[in-house]
């Protein structure tokens, strides 16, 4: 349920009506915005239809959310968020680009990384330090070792860093290093990780589940939201099909679907969405000419050696070219890059 409060709201009206909320064991979640305020209600809503809300002073008028996702739905918030990272911001009119190696595998193999994707224009830097791989006996990472490498050469290139968390155990630990804190799509609906980082200043990307539904994945970045964590950013990154061309099968739709249905700012992935380095730049094109906020992009200098997903990695001269034709799509769709 959303409640409009009128333009000449006072404060003490609004301590007034989040207190009666709070009495009857709901939780009021207040969006300041240019033009009205609101406060969502969060909880089982039935409880307020028998209340006479609409003559607390201050209060405009009362609307149910209909979505089973309440803070992530358009119907709480029309206007799109912006998540501005030390500057970098994504959910706006540019079109932001994450690039940078699987996983973290030495502070030479990221730094070189870094500075080629940088001479294109990107600014945010990926790499995994703990990875989640099928295999127990496959590289897992290097863990705080990775995370000051990052950190080190987020530093030394003034890079945002985006790395992904795996157990809530570690939260304080990638806190420390992370800019941005990543969930994969295995973790998706690890709901005590997701109220963990619900709990963070830190933002959030989180990737859909392997084979989640768009509501799945909606009510999953719910959690964050209600934790009262609202700078989350949604990654679609492919789902599970009958088809095996392909890794994963991206799903186009699922960028305009979300955009319709939320205000959070979706990045897509093209690289575990198709699992191979010479499909990438389509789907990445095709990605923005859809309407994504931005793209996470595998960039790897040695393909052939990289500890995890070499075989859809783009080598840097490849992801500057790729850059470039991504300018154009862009531009055709009304986006700055
Ligand atoms: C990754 O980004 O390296 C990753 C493991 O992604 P996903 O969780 O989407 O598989
Ligand atoms: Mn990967």
């Amino acid at each position: 349920m959303i409640i409009v409060l009128k333009s000449d709201v006072t404060q003490n009206q609004i301590d007034h009506i989040t207190e009666k909320i709070k009495s009857l064991g709901l939780t009021p979640m207040i969006s300041k915005g240019v033009e009205k305020s609101i406060i969502g209600v969060i909880g089982e809503e039935d409880i307020l239809r028998s209340q006479p809300l609409e003559v607390f002073p201050g209060i405009e008028k009362v609307i149910p959310i209909l979505a089973p996702y309440k803070l992530v739905s358009r119907e709480f918030k029309s206007e799109d968020t912006v998540i501005d990272i030390k500057g970098v911001c994504i959910g706006g009119k540019k079109v932001v680009n994450i690039a940078g190696p699987c996983a973290v595998e030495s502070y030479e193999q990221l730094k070189s990384i870094a500075e080629a994707i940088k001479k294109a224009g990107s600014v945010v830097l990926r790499g995994g330090a703990f990875k989640p791989r099928t295999s127990p006996y496959s590289f897992q990472g290097l863990g705080e070792e990775g995370l000051k490498i990052l950190r080190r050469v987020g530093d030394e290139l003034n890079m945002v860093i985006v790395t992904e968390i795996m157990d809530a155990r570690d939260l304080v630990l990638i806190e420390k290093y992370a800019d941005i804190i990543q969930i994969g799509a295995r973790n998706m609906q690890n709901f005590t990780l997701l109220r963990e980082v619900g709990l963070s200043k830190k933002p959030v990307l989180l990737k859909r589940g392997i084979s989640a539904t768009i509501k799945e994945f909606l009510m999953a970045a719910e959690y964050i939201l209600s934790g009262g964590n609202f700078q989350v950013m949604l990654c679609e990154r492919g789902i599970r099909t009958f088809e095996t061309e392909t890794r994963f099968t991206l799903d186009i739709n699922a960028i305009s679907v979300i955009k319709q249905k939320s205000h959070l700012p979706v990045i897509v992935d093209p690289s575990h969405g198709t699992g191979k380095w010479n499909l990438v730049a389509a789907a990445a094109r095709a990605s923005i000419a859809a309407g994504a906020d931005g793209l996470m992009i595998e960039v790897h200098n040695s393909p052939e050696d990289a500890s995890s997903d070499g075989e859809q990695s783009l080598v840097p001269e490849k992801y500057i070219e790729l850059v470039q034709t991504l300018r154009s799509v862009a531009k055709a769709v009304g986006r700055d890059l």
